[in-house]
């Protein structure tokens, strides 16, 4: 972006969260008013994975907070393929349940692709389903978009209404660091929706800090701490932080070194607090929306 600062923005996900979940409370009380059931989410958990009970317990406790159903599926870890695909397909047949969260990665052994193929594309609210995927591809409205991408994506809207920039980023050249099918290729599409000269970066791309420094956007979703820093930021970029990981001392970090990169980025994602509440807020508008294509009354 044009505007160079010598302090950016700090892009505040979780404040931007809390909005969003507003918004979705009030969409919640409008359905019940008229007379249709609450949204139900499905959250399906697979063995006993301590990060992945931190993710289910606080995906459950804001879905509630919002008004919606929580449906707690907890299944052994030894559960076979066949059982939990069963399960899934049930789910996916359930009038009460609107969404199905299937809580990834699923213990080692256990075939995810075909998992998530028997979750019913307008039940898939975490957006992974090829259907939502091709659907992504064309543009198509009909779809879910997968959360992380999709948050990611209101983050950068929200950068630029701090920056005082307009909302069309058309022409803007944004780089995506990772090409993941959970991060990188989607959000890579967003942009490219938006009529960005898309650039993605990966393990095998040369030079990349010349790379990122063409970034009007730069997204960084490496999984590697404090990866990226301010020499390869454009002055004056957005930067969305898509990354956690856990430096040597155990801290919580991003894929960005933060705090030298605040002096060079217009606008910065922190980590904790970025990308990472507004993956929950965009599972929880995909829940909602689902619930309101299916319009079934109490
Ligand atoms: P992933 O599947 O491991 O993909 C990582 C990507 O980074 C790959 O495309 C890889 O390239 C690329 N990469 C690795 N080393 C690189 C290097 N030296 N230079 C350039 N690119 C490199 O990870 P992911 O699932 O996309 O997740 C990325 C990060 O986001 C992780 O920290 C994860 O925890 C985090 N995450 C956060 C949220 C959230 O809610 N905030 C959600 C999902 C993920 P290759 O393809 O060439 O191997």
């Amino acid at each position: 972006m044009s505007i160079q600062n010598a302090i950016a923005q700090v892009v505040d996900g979780k404040a931007l969260s809390r909005k969003v979940q507003e918004d979705l409370s009030r969409r919640v009380e409008k359905l019940t008013q008229e007379g249709f059931v609450s949204p139900g989410l499905a959250v399906v958990l697979v063995g006993d994975n301590p990060a992945s009970k931190v993710y289910v317990r606080s995906k459950t406790k804001n879905a509630e907070k919002c008004g919606m159903r929580v449906i707690d599926v907890h299944l052994p870890a030894d559960i076979s393929d066949d059982e939990l695909q069963s399960q899934l397909l049930r789910l996916s047949e359930d009038p009460a349940v609107d969404g199905i969260l299937l809580q990834l990665p699923l213990p080692k052994g256990l075939d995810e692709f075909k998992a998530l193929l028997c979750i019913a594309p307008e039940k898939d609210v975490d957006g992974l389903h090829p259907v939502n995927q091709g659907l992504l591809m064309r543009g198509a409205a009909e779809g879910h978009l997968p959360c992380t991408p999709s948050g990611a994506m209101l983050l950068v809207d929200q950068a630029l209404l701090q920056l005082g920039l307009p909302h069309d980023i058309s022409g803007k050249h944004a780089v995506v660091v990772g090409r993941s099918i959970l991060v990188g290729k989607p959000v890579a599409l967003m942009l490219l929706a938006r009529n960005c000269t898309v650039e993605m970066a990966h393990s095998r791309t040369r030079d990349l800090q010349t790379v990122c420094r063409r970034a009007d956007i730069l997204v960084a979703a490496v999984g590697k701490p404090r990866f990226l820093g301010p020499e390869s930021i454009k002055p004056g970029a957005i930067v969305i932080d898509v990354g956690i990981n856990h430096d040597t001392d155990g801290k919580l970090c991003g894929d960005v070194d933060y705090e030298p990169s605040l002096a060079v980025s217009g606008a910065i994602t922190p980590v904790p607090g970025g990308v990472g509440p507004m993956t929950i807020a965009m599972l929880l508008a995909n829940t909602v929306t689902a619930a309101e294509r299916r319009s079934v009354k109490k």
